[in-house]
């Protein structure tokens, strides 16, 4: 990791920050105003990260105890500072992490979410803020002055004070425990925070499942006792401070279900997500026998926008009998699956072991296994007893399970099933099961048709389907990036193969009557298409008449063994080096433009207009198929000047 943060006076105390954290700094402060309340969760969060951190690194060295002092957050509202103090016993930071974290934004995908924020139409967007995790930077919506007074084990205690503008000040200062305070200077418009309501009411939304006591000394009246023993209220009364815990600091997960209310798994849900929304759907359960743990796990009801980006691919929360062990544990869960959130604990696994080591601890996978079986049977469940709510879930995250069939081979057969396309017959935002498509089929149909291409309209409009449209036959629409990579799993379901629609057995065959003209038109004009086959040379492999076409005038078709060419061009936006795989021209027998075609090959067969026609067919025969003209500029000028003869004429 870089120091990013610059020194700017020669005292050493004294640091700029770079621009992105200025950026981000204005941002947060400005457009993220109307969600204010979420910096106590943001503050509370990493107080509590700090906690488990020092906690699970003192299993092995007890050293960084210091004290035997409970785990615990304090929250600490000043009436006459106008400070409130957010104050852990966590691992404290040293003068270099101050620097690195907090003085600088070392994470990255930053500067996207600033684009983000920038693009989004919606400038006060508060999913966000939950998927790029402003964190620390948060005070500076409720605070003008923000100091962080911190200290590691056995370190030196560091002073860090920013008004959130430009710079920040660092220094050493005198601190007598281990852990970090973060004392906010509120805005003046802020300082309901210091109230003990607000403050209650924000704990309990954001933060009630936190693992440890979230604490703040309240102050009540006590009244004098009457002679009935009752409180006298016509009495002065004292006033008596008292510590309260704030949230129930319960680990949800360990609770037996039929306890937990549905408001509870939604709150620890948003806690741990970061999102602002109620999950989809909820998975409970306790799982006995070789391997013993207890899984919490969430479908978030809409997809990050960043879903697709590395930075998405998170993983459980881990917990060995309630210690927490870590985030985002990758292991748990393969990345297809990467939008489930959730918490797994278990009992089974050793404890006083480093992150990397448990990282392939054998132990893991099984887990893994487990969670994937509960997710994958929960989904078939919804499919076939929610369709309506599992149409919402997949259009949110189909595209992300379908990855699974290139990934998971050992589930395959029940992506299989979970896996949707949309069709030729469905409805925009509708898709089909593989099983309703094979029950919908024709009688006589032996095999399952699909076509690529790079989105619906082009799929829809493709020459390629003529043919099926003519005797009413469903293909599947493969449209998505993703599709590319999991056809190669899709040889067969329910024992029929899947073909793609210029392979298919149907396109060969063709329409009977079609194929038959077909046949009779290259006998009689068989030295037109060596003529036509003369002329664009290497570019194709060969010229025929077709059976398949019914509008379209011509088409290109792979050679069954060729990749097509959506999977080429795939390749080639990935940088690789794809030479063209030469494609069947096909001309329709039928179509009035051959026998123009014709008429220009008799009258003759070198002149420059039958050459023209021949390469104005084959470019509109690419450009049906989604491809790239060479030169555009020509093709759009032969173009016009035949619009100019035609009306001349
Ligand atoms: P995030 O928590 O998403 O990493 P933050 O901006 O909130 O982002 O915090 C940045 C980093 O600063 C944290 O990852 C952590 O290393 C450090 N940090 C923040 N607050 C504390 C704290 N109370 N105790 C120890 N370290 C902290």
């Amino acid at each position: 990791m870089t120091t990013s943060a610059s020194k700017a006076k020669s005292k050493n105390t004294h640091y700029e920050f770079k621009t992105d954290v200025k950026q981000l700094l204005d941002l947060v402060t400005h457009s993220l105003y109307s969600h204010k309340d979420i910096f106590l969760r943001e503050l509370i969060s990493n107080a509590s990260d700090a906690i488990d951190k020092v906690r699970f690194e003192s299993l092995t060295n007890a050293d960084l105890l210091e004290d035997n002092s409970e785990w615990q957050v304090e929250i600490t509202p000043d009436e006459k500072e106008k400070t409130l103090t957010i104050k852990d016993n966590g691992c404290g930071m040293s003068r270099e992490d101050l620097i690195d974290h907090i003085g600088t934004i070392a994470k990255s995908g930053t500067q996207d979410f600033i684009d983000k924020i920038k693009e989004s139409k919606k400038q006060d967007n508060p999913d966000l803020i939950g998927q790029f995790g402003v964190g620390f930077y948060s005070s500076f919506m409720v605070a003008d002055k923000v100091t962080v007074r911190t200290r590691t084990a056995g370190g030196t205690g560091w002073q860090w004070v920013s008004t959130g503008e430009a710079s920040f000040d660092l220094d050493e200062c005198d601190k007598q425990d281990r852990g970090t305070e973060v004392v906010l200077h509120l805005k003046e418009e802020c300082e309901d925070y210091l109230q003990e309501y607000t403050i209650r009411e924000t704990v309990k939304k954001y933060s009630n499942f936190v693992e440890f006591p979230i604490c703040m000394e309240v102050e009540r009246n006590e009244y004098p006792k009457d002679k009935d023993g009752n409180d006298d209220y016509k009495a002065e009364p004292k006033k008596v401070k008292s510590t309260e815990t704030l949230n129930s600091a319960e680990a949800i997960w360990m609770q037996p279900k039929s306890e937990i209310k549905k408001e509870d798994y939604s709150s620890f849900y948003k806690q741990i997500s970061h999102d602002f929304q109620d999950p989809m759907e909820t998975i409970h359960y306790s799982a006995e026998g070789a391997m013993e743990y207890k899984a919490l796990m969430y479908l978030p009801s809409k997809a990050p926008q960043n879903i697709f980006s590395p930075d998405s691919i998170k993983g459980m929360h881990l917990y060995i009998n309630r210690v927490f062990i870590m985030n985002d544990c990758k292991k748990l869960l393969p990345e297809y699956l990467r939008f489930v959130n959730g918490v797994v604990d278990s009992s089974d696994l050793p404890l006083n072991v480093s992150r990397e080591i448990l990282q392939d601890n054998p132990q893991l996978e099984k887990i893994n296994k487990g969670l994937v079986n509960k997710l994958l049977s929960t989904l078939k469940t919804m499919k076939n007893k929610k369709p309506e709510e599992y149409l919402k879930f997949y259009n949110e995250f189909g595209m992300v399970l379908k990855e699974g069939l290139h990934y998971d081979q050992d589930n395959k057969e029940k992506l299989m099933e979970l896996v949707m396309f949309p069709t030729t017959k469905t409805a925009e935002g509708e898709f089909k099961s593989l099983k309703d498509y094979v029950d919908g089929m024709k009688k006589n149909q032996k095999e399952i048709y699909y076509i690529s291409a790079e989105n619906r309209a082009k799929a829809l409009n493709s020459p390629h389907l003529e043919l099926y449209k003519s005797k009413n036959m469903e293909v599947l629409l493969m449209i998505d990036n993703v599709d590319e990579y999991i056809l190669p799993q899709l040889t067969e379901y329910d024992k029929k193969p899947i073909k793609s629609v210029t392979a298919g057995a149907e396109s060969l065959k063709g329409n009977k009557e079609k194929e038959k003209a077909a046949k009779e038109k290259a006998k009689e004009l068989g030295d037109l298409l060596t003529a036509v086959k003369e002329k664009l040379g290497d570019d194709i492999k060969e010229v025929k008449f077709s059976g398949k076409l019914t509008e379209s005038a011509c088409c290109l078709t792979a050679d069954d063994s060729e990749m097509n060419a959506q999977m080429a061009q795939m390749m080639r936006s990935m940088g690789q080096a794809m030479p063209d795989p030469k494609k069947i021209l096909e001309l329709n027998p039928t179509h009035p433009l051959i026998d123009v075609l014709n008429g220009l090959f008799e009258a003759d067969k070198d002149s420059e207009q039958f050459g023209e026609y021949v390469g104005l067919i084959y470019e509109q025969a690419l450009l049906t198929e989604g491809s790239q003209l060479k030169d555009p500029l020509g093709f759009a000028k032969k173009v016009s000047e035949l619009m100019v003869k035609a009306q001349k004429a």
